[in-house]
């Protein structure tokens, strides 16, 4: 005898399919969920400024078939993929790659790579204020 899911797993389950639906009928490409994941991918990939994001799936929903469930902006992809539970960290790396300014190791005062000694923070003087940038996030 197959037991019924509890109503949190269902809920689960429901945002599930909801998510993974087809952006428009027919399409076989993609879902809300996987679209959403591709673009965030790209946004941060790119570093591409929230503007820009916005723009470009707002070009993408415009060019597809009408009653399609193309999300507008970056809050709705966001949204879209918190749904499920799943959620964006973004931490420091070594421009290199070596290691993740992650955990223990986050503290802003370390300030270069274990391994290969390169800078974590790119300094920029705008306006006599200097500030510190990470040079890389993952
Ligand atoms: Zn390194």
């Amino acid at each position: 005898m197959e037991e019924n899911p509890n109503p949190e797993a269902q809920k689960f389950f429901d945002m599930l399919a909801i998510a993974q639906a087809p952006l428009w009928e027919g399409c076989e490409h993609h879902s809300e969920l996987s679209a959403s994941l591709v673009c965030l991918n790209l946004k941060f990939d790119y570093n591409m400024s929230e503007g820009c994001f916005n723009r470009m799936v707002q070009l993408m929903g415009v060019t597809m078939p009408k009653n399609n469930t193309m999300f507008c902006n970056f809050y709705q992809a966001k949204r879209s993929v918190q749904k499920l539970g799943l959620s964006c960290l973004k931490n420091d790396c070594c421009p290199n790659e070596c290691m993740l300014y992650y955990k223990e190791i986050s503290d802003k005062s370390i300030t270069n790579c274990f391994f290969c000694k390169s800078d974590r923070y790119l300094t920029v003087n705008r306006r006599e204020i200097e500030k510190k940038f990470p040079v890389k996030k993952m």
